[in-house]
């Protein structure tokens, strides 16, 4: 039985904390049975990443890349949030400000009730037009097999999710900015922070005051930069620090 230790003075930076900014990775969905694709084991040990994650890869061959979507989005509907989930949604309404940024496309924060969650690789539940951009985010599919067609321009609908090779939402960029620059504790969980922003966020936070935490069972390349690291899985180790955050 492993033994869980949270740091006294982590505790006591959260409860002085008014702004707390949070990235999540693909850690974070591991424990309700979601893939990791960086991992070892991870998808991308068994694809290539530019067939199924890019805009070349959706015209080359469209509905392969549309069949996997809709596969992983059937999973993560089927997946549940875990206790980290949980622990997150909780804390959020322990602070003033309590923004989660996410790199998973699952939904998973969202249906642990988690309010202010930003989404940076977009998400498997939205869609919009690979020709005209027009977003379908109020729709269902009902085809599996072969994309929709934009109502518009009669293209192809694909998954809103961020591909190699596109940008990153600017709107959510320029929020986790602002957020890295004003919080009092910044949290990265479950990331390996090899991928940006996720390894940018932490410094700019740290550079401008913020107490600095990695909730992660394995180390990584930025681990030596945070205040805390606590090396567990965040649906073992945030239940303990929700419960001493809530003992008087
Ligand atoms: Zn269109």
């Amino acid at each position: 039985m492993q033994n869980f230790h949270v740091p006294e003075g982590l505790i006591s930076s959260l409860r002085s904390a008014k702004k707390v900014m949070v990235i999540t990775g693909a850690g974070a969905s591991k424990e309700s049975g979601l893939g990791t694709f960086r991992d070892e084991d991870g998808e991308w040990s068994r694809m290539n990443p530019m067939d199924m994650a890019s805009p070349n890869g959706f015209s080359k061959n469209p509905t392969l890349v549309w069949k996997w979507y809709r596969h992983r989005r059937q999973e993560a509907l089927n997946a549940l949030p875990n206790l980290g989930h949980t622990s997150l949604a909780t804390m959020e309404k322990l602070f003033d400000t309590f923004e989660i940024f996410t790199q998973n496309v699952d939904g998973l924060h969202q249906r642990a009730s988690s309010k202010s969650v930003y989404e940076l690789h977009g998400s498997l539940h939205s869609y919009h037009c690979f020709d005209c951009s027009q977003p379908f985010e109020n729709i269902e599919p009902i085809n599996d097999e072969t994309p929709e067609l934009c109502t518009h321009c009669g293209g192809l609908i694909r998954p809103s999710v961020v591909w190699f090779t596109e940008s990153l939402p600017v709107d959510v960029l320029a929020k986790a900015e602002v957020a890295a620059k004003e919080c009092d504790i910044f949290m990265s969980i479950g990331t390996s922070s090899e991928v940006f922003p996720a390894n940018t966020f932490g410094t700019i936070a740290s550079h401008y005051g913020a107490v600095t935490i990695e909730i992660n069972p394995h180390p990584t390349i930025q681990s030596d930069l945070f205040t805390y690291r606590l090396p567990y899985a965040s649906g073992q180790i945030l239940p303990l620090i929700v419960q001493q955050l809530q003992e008087k």
